[in-house]
C-alpha cells in the first residue's frame, strides 16, 4: 500500500471529480482546484431566465453497465432514459445519423449512380494497390467512395476542424464513424443484423433536472460529504518541483496568491497548459511538443425561441460549408425541464480558434448570424426569436488529431512520467478525444491504480479503434 494520504486534483471536470471522489471515499485528504466558478468543465450546465443549457449536446452512456449504474448513483435518482434522435440536415432534407443505405436513395438518381459507381471503382483500385489508412480522407474514400465522402463526411469534418481532411488522423474516423463501409451500410439496412461490430448509442441517460452539469454537482456533493474540499474560481498558475517530486501547486483566487502541497497531484488540465507551468526545467523537446498540439474552441450561440420545439432531434449536424453553424441541439428534447412552458432554446455551435473571426465577433452579430444561417436552411423563422439569445465561448473544446499529434502526446506523457507523485489524466490531460464516460473511467483508473496498487492503465482508455458513437 502506498503511504500517500493527501491529493490535490487540478481541474474540476468529470475526470478530476471522479478521481477525487474515489480518493475521498478511501479516506484521503482531497482538494480540487477549479478555475471556473462552478465544477463540470465541458460537461457543465447553466441557468438563465428559466432556461437550463449545456455546452452543446451531451448524451451520457457507457459500454460498461457498471459505469451506467455508477452514474445513476451519482445522480441520486435525478435521471431518465432518452431514445436518441440525431440527424444530418443537408440540401433541404434530413438524413439519418449514422447513415443508412436508404439515405443514399434520398439523393438524386445521378448522385445515387455516382455513389455506387465511385464505390466500386475505389474497391477495385484498393484491391490492386491498397489505399493506406494514413489520413481521414483516405480512410473514408476507401470505404465509401469519393461521392459519399464529399457529401457526408469530408465537408462536415473540414468545416468543423478547419483543416483539410488529408491532415486529420485516421484515428478520428475509426472512433467517430460507426459504419465500416458502404457495403456494411447496405447490409445493416437490409438485414438488420443482431450482432453488429460497431453499434451506436440509441438510448442514453440524462438528468431530469439541472442539465448534464447535475452529474458533476453530484460528484461535488459526494466529495464534500466525505470531507473533501472543492475550491472553485481558483486558477492554477505554476508548479514547483524538486527532483522527481512536485513540491507545491500555486494558484490564484480572487486576486490573491495561494500555495498548496500534497503527497500526490492529479492533473486534468490541458497538457499544453500543464507542461509550461513546470517552469524552466522543461526540456526543449517537450516545449516543442506543446507547440505542435492544436485545440479547437467552440462559440456556442443560444437562441431562445417562442415555440414549444424546433425539431424532435437531440442534435442535428449541418455539413454545408457556406453555413457557419455546424451543429444545433435542443435541450428541451433532452429534458422538458430545460425551458419555460411553451418555449425552447436552440444551441448553435460554430467551431472556432481563440482569436479568429468568430471568436472575436460581437455577441449580437453572432446571434444574428446563427439565426440567419438557420433561416437560410428554412429551419427557423427569425420572427420567433422574440426573447433573443446569448453567447458562450469555450476554449480547449476539441483536441485536434492531426497527423503528428500522437508523437507530441507521447513526448509530453513520457516527460510527465519523470515525476513520481503526479499523474496527468482526462480528456485534456491525455489529449484524448473521448466522451464523459471515458473521463470518468480515466479518473477511476488513476485512483484505483494508486489505492489498490493495481496495474490498470488510465492511458489506454479511449486510445484504441473502438467506436464512440
Ligand atoms: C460540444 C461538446 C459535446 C460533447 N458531447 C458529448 C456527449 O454527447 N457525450 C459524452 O459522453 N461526451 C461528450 N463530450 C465530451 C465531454 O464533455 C468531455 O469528454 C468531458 O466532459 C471531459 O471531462 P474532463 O474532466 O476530462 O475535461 P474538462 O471537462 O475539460 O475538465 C478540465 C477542467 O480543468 C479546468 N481548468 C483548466 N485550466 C485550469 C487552471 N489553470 N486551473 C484550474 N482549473 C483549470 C477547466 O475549467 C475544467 O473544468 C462533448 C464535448 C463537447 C465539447
Amino acid at each position: 500500500m502506498p503511504t500517500s494520504r493527501s491529493v490535490i486534483v487540478l481541474g474540476g471536470g468529470l475526470a478530476g471529480l471522479s478521481a477525487a471522489q474515489k480518493f475521498t471515499e478511501a479516506g484521503w485528504t482531497v482538494t480540487v482546484i477549479e478555475e471556473r466558478s462552478e465544477v463540470g468543465g465541458l460537461a457543465s450546465s447553466y441557468e438563465s431566465d428559466g432556461y437550463t443549457y449545456d455546452l452543446g449536446p451531451h448524451r451520457l452512456y457507457s459500454n460498461l453497465d457498471s459505469l451506467n449504474e455508477h452514474f445513476k448513483v451519482v445522480l441520486d435518482g435525478n435521471w431518465d432514459y432518452r431514445d436518441r434522435l440525431s440527424r444530418i440536415f443537408m440540401k433541404g432534407a434530413f438524413f439519418d445519423y449514422p447513415l443508412k443505405a436508404s439515405n443514399v436513395l434520398q439523393l438524386s438518381p445521378w448522385l445515387i449512380f455516382r455513389s455506387f459507381f465511385d464505390y466500386i471503382v475505389v474497391r477495385i483500385r484498393n484491391a490492386i494497390t491498397p489505399i493506406p489508412d494514413d489520413n481521414f480522407e483516405n480512410w473514408v474514400i476507401k470505404r465509401f467512395g469519393r461521392t459519399l465522402y464529399e457529401l457526408f463526411f469530408g465537408t462536415y469534418t473540414r468545416k468543423a476542424w478547419g483543416i483539410p481532411c488529408t491532415q486529420i488522423s485516421a484515428d478520428w474516423a475509426n472512433q467517430r464513424i460507426s459504419l465500416l463501409s458502404l457495403w456494411d451500410t447496405v447490409k445493416k439496412t437490409l438485414f438488420k443484423p443482431k450482432n453488429v461490430p460497431r453499434t451506436y448509442v440509441t438510448r442514453f441517460l440524462y438528468p431530469k433536472t439541472g442539465g448534464i452539469g447535475a452529474l458533476s454537482l453530484g460528484y461535488q456533493r459526494l466529495i464534500e460529504q466525505e470531507g473533501g474540499t472543492v475550491i472553485c474560481g481558483a486558477s492554477v498558475r505554476s508548479l514547483d518541483s524538486e527532483g522527481s517530486q512536485i513540491t507545491a501547486v500555486h494558484y490564484e483566487k480572487d486576486g490573491a496568491q495561494h500555495s498548496a502541497s500534497a503527497d500526490l497531484v492529479v492533473s486534468t488540465l490541458p497538457l499544453t497548459m500543464l507542461v509550461p507551468m513546470l517552469g524552466e526545467r522543461v526540456p526543449v523537446e517537450a516545449t516543442e511538443a506543446v507547440q505542435g498540439l492544436i485545440h479547437k474552441g467552440i462559440v456556442f450561440v443560444y437562441l431562445m425561441l417562442d415555440r414549444e420545439t424546433l425539431t424532435p432531434d437531440h442534435w442535428v449536424y449541418i455539413p454545408e460549408e457556406h453555413i457557419a453553424v455546424h451543429r444545433i441541439s435542443e435541450f428541451t428534447n433532452f429534458s422538458r425541464d430545460c425551458a419555460p412552458p411553451g418555449k425552447t432554446m436552440v444551441c448553435a455551435e460554430i467551431t472556432s480558434t481563440n482569436g479568429d473571426k468568430y471568436w472575436t465577433m460581437e455577441d449580437d452579430d453572432l446571434i444574428k448570424l446563427a439565426a440567419e444561417n438557420l433561416a437560410e436552411l428554412k429551419l427557423l423563422d427569425p420572427s420567433e426569436l422574440k426573447d433573443g439569445g446569448f453567447v458562450r465561448r469555450v476554449d480547449y473544446a476539441y483536441p485536434i488529431y492531426d497527423l503528428t499529434y500522437r508523437g507530441h502526446v507521447r513526448t509530453l506523457i513520457e516527460y510527465l512520467r519523470t515525476f513520481s507523485n503526479m499523474v496527468s489524466t482526462g480528456r485534456q490531460g491525455l489529449f484524448r478525444y473521448g466522451n464523459m464516460d471515458h473521463s470518468v473511467a480515466m479518473g477511476h483508473a488513476v485512483a484505483r491504480r494508486i489505492l489498490e496498487d493495481s496495474a490498470i492503465d488510465h492511458e489506454q482508455i479511449a486510445a484504441g479503434d473502438e467506436y464512440f458513437g
